[in-house]
């Protein structure tokens, strides 16, 4: 596999050594991988002008993966909107056609404290919150801000989905659902808008072919409720942009770690990129305390969902139990009292654990 280094801005360049060694870790026991590195965001801005330097994206394009750290900082926010580091993310998602977002919101035993909610409505918690990415109201034309014939502005955007765009998506949630615990809850607002109407009847149509999952329907307010009642109901959520965008971020605070959350974002064939679901953390940058769970369990779902390789999926996630177990935390994920590692000790770990868990 050939696999795109990014690791952008902030704490990306530290998350992402940690996730390197993991890969190196791997590529001694006979994976293989080449890997090559590229600016993206700010660094991308600094090292050419632009947060998607060509070469950045030519090398994405030719990588069979992309790992990605974060992007963004204080430095960058005065910079007009083209030259800002978030740009690059947009751009680069966009060019290379990822239309499906996959976020995993995994309760670990030893965490279930560090959530917001009761331990015993998070405990063992294993959900993916899957999002359409290119299409819906974030994406549909005409969009924008009008004068009213009384003089008032009106802003307006239009929300809408093909049923090509609803059934590729579709088709990726029956088929993740197929190999987890067969349940798919599709979240719409059918009782609202015309375009969650045609959602919901594509996403019956594709059931047909999978008549293996359970299907059901939820509005997407329920499914809000829904998420801090009683979480362990769901197993795959399949959704549109926005539905989805606000979802998941509701469901990674269940597990109550933002440091612990990988993603990925797939194309058509399965090429993906790969990034935790936090920011650059600016306010930690540079110190050696973030926490590089994130992105090494991000490494995991490359291996599984670009690279067919479950067997290293499960090895680095066995792996990143073993250590929690073992009582190593970064700050953020410390209990009171708790000692703590930093990034690079933390890595040590999960690298250590990888050898014992051959
Ligand atoms: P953030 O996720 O960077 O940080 C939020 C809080 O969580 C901070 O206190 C931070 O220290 C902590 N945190 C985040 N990741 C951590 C980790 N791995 N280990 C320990 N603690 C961690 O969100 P923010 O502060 O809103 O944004 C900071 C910058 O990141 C902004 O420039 C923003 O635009 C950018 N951002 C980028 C992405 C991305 O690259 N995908 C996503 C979100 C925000």
């Amino acid at each position: 596999m050939k696999i795109a280094i990014l690791p952008g801005d902030g704490i990306g360049p530290e998350i992402v050594a940690e996730a390197v060694r993991v890969i190196e870790a791997l590529r001694t026991d006979g994976l293989k991988a080449e890997l090559e590195s590229a600016p993206i965001g700010g660094a991308g801005y600094d090292a050419a002008g632009d947060p998607l330097p060509d070469p950045t994206l030519k090398l994405a394009q030719a990588a069979d993966a992309v790992v990605l750290g974060a992007v963004g900082g204080p430095k960058y926010d005065t910079l007009p909107r083209p030259q800002r580091p978030e740009q690059g993310l947009l751009r680069i998602r966009q060019a290379l056609g990822l239309f499906t977002n996959l976020r995993p919101a995994i309760v670990y035993d030893e965490l279930a404290d560090a959530s917001a909610l009761k331990r015993e409505v998070v405990a063992g918690l294993d959900l993916m919150i899957l999002r359409e990415l290119t299409g819906d109201i974030y994406f549909g034309q005409p969009r924008g801000q009008r004068r009213l014939d009384d003089g008032q502005r009106e802003g307006f955007d239009t929300m809408k989905y093909s049923e090509s765009e609803i059934r590729r998506i579709a088709h990726v949630g029956f088929a993740i659902a197929r190999k987890r615990a067969k349940k798919l809850c599709s979240v719409d607002k059918a009782n609202v808008l015309d375009t969650s109407i045609l959602w919901r009847e594509v996403v019956n149509e594709v059931a047909k072919e999978y008549p293996d999952v359970a299907l059901s329907h939820m509005y997407v307010d329920n499914a809000a409720m829904q998420l801090v009642r009683a979480p362990k109901q769901f197993d795959v959520i399949l959704t549109g942009n926005m539905f989805g965008d606000i979802l998941s971020d509701e469901a990674s605070m269940l597990t109550g770690s933002i440091g612990m959350l990988p993603s990925a974002s797939l194309d058509a064939a399965g090429k993906g990129l790969y990034e935790p679901i936090h920011g650059s953390a600016p306010d930690i940058a540079g110190k050696g305390v973030a926490n590089p769970l994130a992105t090494i369990l991000s490494i995991a779902m490359l291996l599984r969902h670009s690279g067919g390789d479950e067997e290293s999926a499960a090895r680095i996630e066995a792996a990143v139990k073993a250590v929690l177990k073992a009582g190593y935390r970064t700050g953020d994920i410390a209990q009171p009292g708790m000692r703590t590692v930093g990034t690079r000790e933390m890595g040590d770990a999960v690298v250590a654990a990888l050898a014992r868990h051959r």
